[in-house]
């Protein structure tokens, strides 16, 4: 084929497949187009998942009549005149292509009239062509319908995940957007079901009151931050090392106020935090950097979610020492930790050493006895090694004699065993992690599931998210042993936990298990990760003494597993010292 140019519609349908991937990024930029409008409400409303239909209306300047076909052009913005303004981009839209993108992959219909004008207009778009186009009664502001979404792109369709999945991912977001703009209403409604609603009245803690519930909105501790010599300012909520979750979809950064992605960041907080967590758990975060304009590029990348910062290290140490500050004050650190060393096994708060004195109760109605909130406390309910950890099924014969010698413990967390090849250190919580998933995943789609009883049930609140999750999944959930019933509008009722669960806090592992599967689940088969999290919540604790007798049997089985040699997680379960290093290390060869 000989060079020509693309044709005009091509090239918009084109640069529509990278801005415009799935249902949450239209609403992402109609959200942010009705933001840089100023507005003060921002109502959004999805219909199978965004797919079938979808509709932002905001009460923000609008567009004059006159330019509203030009909006629809690529290219055409309000927000920039001059290279000078690209370099310290103020608004959250810049581009000129999102309105031309969506339009060419849907049907699209905008209404909108300025504050100054008596009449309104309305345009209609489908493909990418007008259909129509003329003076409509309308309130001030801008509202967007778009329904069909990729009827004309099949290929994309399919990529797209269920329509919960695509929902809770816009929920997402939405909820993401109101804790940056807390002066801000924001409402969305689900297949007719509201399931967010802020204040809007620009108290930051209401917002999240609305949208993580009572016990998290009046945890939360503030941070406040400023590095003297850039100005850089830091803003917003961190949890206390009491409250932590087990993935990091609650941490978000804003940087002037746009929802960026950014591993730098997350970082920076959870070194904050070093010492006074579990392992892999997460503190829950919502805030904002406050930079120069011309301090960030955020012209790197076509939604605009990743930034780059000019003074990187600056951007991390001020957020660090910022959440840092507040995380201390609220918990004083025992001085071992703050030198920065390996002090994990510190007797912080909240950490599940044997020593930590700390206790307190997050569950008050939990029939487990709750010693430590976190679901990692020792000691406590039943030794987690009577039930999963005896030969699996007493009428069969005893498996062959170990490969692995046991030779002891090291720091109640490893076992130390003699092979054939030489030493293997095996990480007692990985290996039992990998043990139990193997088990749940085999007795998976048993008609019966092994379920326990709570003695009393548990009255749990739920952010909106949490619902939406639960109510998709409530019969895979049941399916695996977790008894959970509607409470009220927020509320469910936990009643029975998976029968091979060990955890303290019963609660705090169904929370886990609704996050895991909304946010992993996306990713990964939600077998699998429901299995994992329950694994996780049920396999024996680092700092938990093991006897000879249970160390083999955990060997034993571990040796049985389809995939002995990493964790659920990926992680690996043992280390292995081979001889002949050994003997090089000292100097025999
Ligand atoms: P960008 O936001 O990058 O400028 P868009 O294609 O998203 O590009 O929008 C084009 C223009 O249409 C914007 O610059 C703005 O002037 C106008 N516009 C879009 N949405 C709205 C809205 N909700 N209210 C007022 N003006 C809007
Ligand atoms: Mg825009």
């Amino acid at each position: 084929m000989p060079i020509r140019l693309l044709s005009p519609e091509l090239a918009t349908k084109i640069a529509a497949g990278e801005v415009v991937e799935r249902p949450v990024s239209v609403i992402k930029e109609l959200v942010e187009n009705s933001l840089d409008a100023g507005a003060s409400q921002v109502l959004v409303e999805i219909a199978e998942g965004g797919v079938a239909q979808l509709k932002v209306v905001d009460d923000g300047q609008g567009i004059p009549s006159g330019e509203l076909e030009l909006a629809f052009q690529r290219h055409a913005t309000s927000k920039l005149e001059n290279q000078e303004q690209l370099e310290a981009v103020a608004t959250l839209g810049f581009r000129g292509e999102a309105l031309p993108s969506i339009a060419s992959v849907s049907h699209l219909t905008m209404s909108t009239r300025t504050p100054d004008s008596q009449n309104g207009h309305r345009l209609e778009m489908q493909w990418g062509e007008i259909i129509r186009s003329g003076p409509h009664g309308c309130p001030t502001g801008a509202s967007v319908e778009v329904s069909d979404l990729f009827g004309n792109m099949p290929t994309r369709r399919k990529f797209l995940k269920s329509n919960s999945a695509e929902s809770s991912r816009i929920q997402e977001l939405v909820s993401r957007y109101a804790l940056a703009f807390p002066h801000v209403r924001f409402q969305l409604s689900v297949d007719g079901r509201s399931v967010v609603n802020t204040p809007g009245n620009g108290k930051p803690r209401e917002t999240l009151l609305a949208l993580y519930g009572s016990e998290v909105a009046g945890a939360m501790l503030e941070v406040k931050g400023e590095d003297p010599e850039s100005g850089y300012q830091v803003e917003g909520f961190i949890s206390p090392p009491r409250l932590h979750r087990a993935n990091r979809s609650y941490m978000t950064f804003f940087v002037n106020h746009r929802w960026i992605q950014n591993r730098m960041l997350s970082f920076a907080l959870e070194e904050a935090y070093h010492g006074l967590l579990p392992d892999r758990r997460y503190p829950l975060a919502a805030i904002n950097l406050a930079l120069p304009y011309g301090d960030v590029d955020v012209n790197s990348h076509p939604t605009k979610k990743e930034v780059r910062f000019q003074e990187e290290g600056r951007v991390f140490s001020t957020l660090q020492r910022a959440v840092r500050a507040a995380v201390v004050a609220d918990s004083p650190v025992p001085s071992v930790v703050s030198s920065g060393d390996s002090s994990r096994t510190m007797s912080a708060p909240g950490f599940p050493y044997p020593g930590s004195s700390f206790s307190g109760s997050r569950h008050a109605g939990s029939s487990y006895p709750t010693g430590n909130s976190s679901l990692f406390s020792p000691g406590g309910f039943s030794s987690p090694l009577e039930q999963p950890l005896a030969p699996p099924d007493t009428a069969a014969p005893r498996p062959p004699a170990p490969a692995l010698k046991v030779v002891g413990q090291v720091k109640l967390t490893y076992v130390v065993a003699e092979g054939p090849e030489g030493m293997f250190l095996v990480d007692q919580h990985a290996a039992h992690e990998r043990v139990l998933f193997d088990q749940i995943r085999r007795k998976a789609g048993e008609k019966t599931p092994q379920s326990q009883a709570l003695l009393e049930p548990v009255t749990m609140e739920l952010t909106p998210g949490q619902v939406e999750v639960f109510n998709a999944n409530a019969e895979f959930l049941a399916g695996y042993g977790f008894q959970v019933e509607n409470f009220g509008a927020n509320s469910v009722l936990l009643r029975s936990v998976p029968g091979i669960m060990t955890t303290q806090d019963p609660a705090q592992a169904l929370l886990d298990v609704l996050d895991m599967v909304a946010f992993e689940g996306l990713l990964r088969q939600q077998e699998d990760v429901l299995a994992a999290t329950i694994a996780c919540h049920s396999a024996i604790r680092a700092g938990k003494p093991l006897t000879e007798e249970e160390m083999r049997a955990l060997l034993e089985q571990l040796e049985q597993a389809d995939n002995p040699h990493t964790c659920p997680h990926g992680r690996p379960t043992m280390i292995h010292f081979s001889l002949m290093n050994m003997e090089r290390e000292f100097g025999r060869r």
